[in-house]
Parts: structure tokens; sequence; C-alpha cells
């Protein structure tokens, strides 16, 4: 437990990317659950310094919101809060 919590400190500052972790996870408009992470409770895409995501995949999430809203499947903006 411990060592694994010093590990953690120790590579906080520059933590690898999710989805570079796991390749086996595609990016896609058509998973609205995944992508929900990315957003505030409000509907606006978190940023990558807070997701700790590589440019590369936040523009491939981005792209994916952004296609996601267009077909309703995710909210531009969550009125309801
Ligand atoms: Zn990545």
């Amino acid at each position: 437990m411990d060592t694994v919590r010093i590990a953690d400190n120790r590579t906080r500052g520059r933590r690898k990317c999710y989805f570079c972790q796991n390749p086996a996870i595609k990016i896609t408009y058509k998973d609205p659950l995944r992508l929900k992470r990315y957003l505030t409770p409000r509907g606006k895409i978190v940023s990558r310094f807070k997701t700790r995501v590589c440019s590369r995949h936040q523009k491939l999430l981005t792209t994916a919101i952004k296609k996601a809203r267009i077909l309703a499947i995710l909210p531009f903006v969550n009125r309801e809060l």
C-alpha cells in the first residue's frame, strides 16, 4: 500500500494518458458513458490539465464529444442544474 502511494506521488506531475495506457479503448461518439467522464456536470469539456489526457487523445475526445452533441447523445448545456 505504502509503496504504491510513493510511486503515485513521484509520477503525479506527468502521469501517463489513460488512453495511451489502454490502447484497446477506442474513443468514439457512440460511447456516451465514457465521454461523460470528460464533461463537467454542466456539460463543458474538462481541460486536459485536469484529466491528464495527452494532446492527441484530447483532440479525439473533443471531436467525439462534439459529434455526440450534434447527434443529441450528449447535451450542449445541461440546464437542469
Ligand atoms: Zn494519449
